[in-house]
């Protein structure tokens, strides 16, 4: 053991002193260090725990999102974050009501359904009409015009599970675009078969809109068993040239401008001209479950990891944590974010929104230049299991208006998609659903992209704002 009083002159002492700043520094931000340390996360299943248990169900724009902001705002300021704060902003505003279907002619037979964010009502009264059957939306679409008038319109699709989620940009649109086009062409109303790959009787909800001047019309989601069962009953009827009736009730109403927010919270860097990480979740769930995989865990699992970094010391970069407020029922959330901070200094945007399932591939969007950081982050990752072949990323839906609006480089985290299209906006999107040791490596992937940009003093501005 050395004796400082006989060996140690203030040369000495200051040189040591040095090396010693040095290595703590090294293994500080060395990215294999933190990524096993993160291993053994706590905190985003602490959130994502939290957030299910003690609010629960949390649309935008409701009584439940704002008792969201404020759980948030509490915790983020517990876990020791700086400037953590609720950035208020107003939205037009859907709420569920009544909602059941039922066949009545020719094998009466009630079914699961729920209304797609956005649905007119039916009255409470319902609407009972014949169903008209169309096996893709490419099949509507070619319907002639009129030919829907008082009917029932009703599309099914063939949406598969797959790792990388494809099976939702495929058949997404059967949701999103189908009850404008069915209205357009005359239907009273529209269902689907639920865009998801289950084979429960949970109805999956999710937005739409209709085209300016499309008047708007009821529109469901039946569950994807109540789906099949009704597909059944049609090719039936049609062979014995029956006709095929439905009642629907769906009772959903517009509430006007309501409040939402955005939270921040950021770890501060040493140096504020290097420009801010911002990593992104959203807070507001459906309203029909906990939304635990979306988006709980994906606000859990960013926070979790910027909590990482920010215990082993000041980042050079400013982290900067964004909960959008609104983003189920459209992306009011991250348009009011890019509105108020389109002339901050950002540098990388990242989100997670795709459940809590084990991250398989890393993807960038980087300007030339940053070769060196990409391979050091390709390479961090692999011990995870993480490869990093694909496509250039392009970011999450809450980034998306930061990241157009300030030409933002973009690296994403691929998480396993197999089955989140099972619980996605379901009523069973709960806490139970999150394996925990999935949920760490997610912590860990983090911790390690963000221990390399936010040390890094690489220039990652996008060519054309150079
Ligand atoms: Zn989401
Ligand atoms: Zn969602």
């Amino acid at each position: 053991m050395l004796k400082p009083s006989i060996l140690l002159t203030p040369v000495a002492i200051a040189a040591a002193a040095m090396l010693f700043s040095k290595a703590a520094f090294a293994v500080s931000h060395d990215p294999e260090s933190i990524q096993n340390k993160a291993l053994k996360d706590v905190v985003a299943f602490e959130i994502t725990e939290g957030l299910t248990t003690e609010v629960g169900q949390r649309q935008a724009g409701t009584e439940a999102e704002a008792r969201a902001r404020d759980w948030s705002v509490k915790k983020l300021k517990a876990l020791g974050f700086q400037n953590v704060r609720n950035e208020p902003f107003m939205m037009p505003t859907w709420v569920r009501g009544a909602e059941t279907a039922e066949v009545t002619v020719p094998y009466p037979q009630k079914f699961h359904v729920t209304a797609l964010g956005n649905s007119a009502s039916t009255g409470d009264a319902g609407i009972e009409a014949e169903v008209v059957y169309f096996d893709s939306l490419a099949a509507m679409q070619a319907a002639p015009d009129g030919s829907l008038k008082g009917k029932i319109a009703f599309v099914t699709h063939n949406m598969h599970r797959a790792q990388d989620g494809s099976g939702y940009g495929a058949f997404g649109p059967v949701r999103w675009n189908g009850p404008g086009i069915a209205s357009e062409k005359g239907a009273a109303a529209y269902v689907i078969k639920s865009i998801g790959t289950d084979s429960h009787r949970n109805p999956h909800t999710g937005n739409m809109n209709f085209p300016e001047g499309v008047k708007p019309i009821p529109a469901g989601a039946l569950s994807l068993p109540d789906a099949d069962n009704l597909e059944r009953i049609m090719k039936l009827a049609e062979k014995s040239k029956m006709p095929v009736a439905m009642k629907l009730v769906l009772t959903p109403q517009n509430i006007g401008e309501q409040e939402s927010g955005n939270i921040i919270a950021e770890v501060t860097g040493r140096d504020p001209s290097k420009g801010m990480i911002l990593i992104a979740c959203h807070l507001d769930s459906w309203d029909l479950a906990t939304g635990a995989f979306d988006d709980a865990a994906g606000c859990g699992i960013v926070t979790a990891a910027a909590k990482q970094i920010m215990d082993h010391g000041k980042p050079l970069r400013t982290i900067r944590i964004l909960w959008a407020g609104a983003e189920e029922v459209g992306l009011w959330g991250g348009k009011a974010y890019a509105k108020a901070h389109t002339g901050s200094k950002h540098v990388i945007a990242m989100e997670s929104d795709f459940g809590a399932d084990n991250i398989w591939r890393v993807e960038f969007n980087l300007p030339d230049g940053a070769e060196t950081v990409q391979k050091q982050i390709a390479q961090a990752l692999l011990p995870l299991g993480i490869g990093s072949s694909g496509p250039p990323a392009t970011g999450g839906a809450d980034v998306s208006n930061i990241i157009a609006s300030n030409n933002l480089a973009v690296i994403d985290l691929q998480q396993d998609g197999t089955r989140y299209f099972d619980l996605h906006h379901t009523p069973d999107d709960t806490l139970d659903k999150i394996d925990p040791k999935q949920m760490r490596q997610n912590v860990a992937a983090w911790t390690t992209v963000l221990s390399v940009i936010a040390n890094s003093d690489i220039d990652f501005t996008m060519p054309s704002r150079k």
